[in-house]
């Protein structure tokens, strides 16, 4: 069988890596063996694991294979942030990045090649959507990161330049995601929910759901869906401006959902997972940055389970827009908390080296040299 041909076993569950083992006539708990290599310790090679008889890994290596992303290109950043351009098995190349934090480190994920939603300020939708990722492709992102971080004891995976990022030095077993890379996470519902219940399960990666945020642009019947889940995920919703007269042309992947509505749908997320909604808000010159806007964003969120993250817009070339200045924001901020609205100012990790979303998969789809 051709080795695209067979199925990736990394973005299956430990039930269905059971399905697939009895298939072959294995007992079940060859599924958890095979969960523990896969997932935690990201072992891709058969011949490394050794609890299982060899008779059983040439099987597994017939009939399926093990693959993630392979680093094809990275930036790092002085402040140890490392962007990566990841080639998937079909060709294409996804974003994530890796930021270092006093709590640990944190994974920028992407959910899809490029994205449909046209938000006007952004470069990951500039060629609008190629494809969703598979579960896998999500958690493989991870895995490549985490083998670069030394928290993988499996080689760095088949197929991919690891550890050319070098090492960082003792890192616990935890780690955060955050799902702000490439694409619009509710918008590939299905495998974004599998992906957080590898990375949550015991036989997966056993990281805490409180250790997820998920970005999205505020697809209201998806967060409906994902409030009624009940998972303690963070939610962070894309706002970035505070009435219907400005957002839909901002972002008109959205134009169809009212802000009101929206921000009744992160209410109920709130409410039905008891953690604070954060409301992301780029700041871009003349354009959504002025006080009166600051303070209508104050009338809306003002006695909500929410918090707003102002984020420094980044120059998109081909936009036409530029990101407000840091006195701009910082009198934003004051507006806003003056409403009674905690707001804080993202820091920017990573500003040498551009790693806001979608721009290094833009450049390598152009052609050009880094
Ligand atoms: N689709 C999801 C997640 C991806 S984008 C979402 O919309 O939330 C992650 C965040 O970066 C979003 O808040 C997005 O609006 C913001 N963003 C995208 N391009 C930007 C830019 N050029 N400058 C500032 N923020 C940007």
């Amino acid at each position: 069988m051709a080795e695209a041909q067979q199925e990736n076993l990394i973005g299956l569950t430990l039930a269905e890596m059971g399905d697939r083992l009895a298939a072959l006539g294995q007992p079940a708990y060859r599924a958890r063996q095979l969960c523990a290599w896969i997932y935690p310790r990201g072992e891709t090679r058969w011949e490394a694991m050794t609890d299982l008889p060899a008779q059983l890994r040439e099987l597994l290596a017939a009939s399926f294979r093990l693959s993630w992303p392979e680093t094809r290109r990275t930036l790092v950043s002085d402040d140890g942030t490392v962007k990566y351009l990841l080639g998937l098995d079909d060709g294409d190349t996804v974003e994530a990045v890796r930021l270092l934090y006093r709590y640990g480190p944190a994974f920028c994920l992407s959910t899809q090649v490029g994205c449909g939603m046209g938000c006007v300020f952004c470069a990951s939708g500039a060629g609008g959507l190629a494809r969703n990722l598979t579960a896998g492709e999500i958690l493989g992102q991870a895995q490549r990161l985490r083998a670069d971080l030394g928290m993988t004891t499996g080689a760095a995976g088949a197929g991919g330049r690891g550890g050319a990022t070098g090492p960082a030095g003792a890192v616990g077993p935890s780690f955060h995601v955050v799902l702000m890379g490439s694409g619009e996470p509710l918008a590939n519902f299905d495998a974004t929910l599998r992906f957080i219940e590898i990375l949550h399960a015991p036989w997966g990666l056993a990281q805490s759901h409180r250790h997820v945020t998920l970005s999205t642009c505020g697809l209201v019947p998806q967060i409906r869906r994902l409030a009624t889940l009940g998972l303690p995920v963070n939610l962070s919703i894309s706002l970035h401006a505070p009435n219907d007269r400005l957002r839909p042309s901002l972002m008109p992947g959205v134009a169809s959902f009212p802000v009101r509505d929206v921000v009744a749908a992160a209410d109920d997320y709130a409410k039905a997972t008891g953690r604070r909604v954060t409301y992301e808000y780029s700041l871009f010159k003349g354009v959504n940055d002025s006080v009166a806007l600051a303070r209508e964003l104050g009338r809306l969120l003002s006695g909500r389970l929410a918090h707003v993250n102002l984020i420094p817009g980044n120059p998109v070339p081909g936009t036409g827009l530029a990101g407000s200045s840091g006195e701009t924001i910082r009198g934003f901020a004051v507006v806003l908390h003056e409403t009674g609205v905690p707001v804080t100012v993202r820091r920017e990790l990573g500003s040498d080296i551009n790693a806001a979303c979608g721009q290094l998969r833009g450049k390598a789809r152009a052609g050009e040299k880094q």
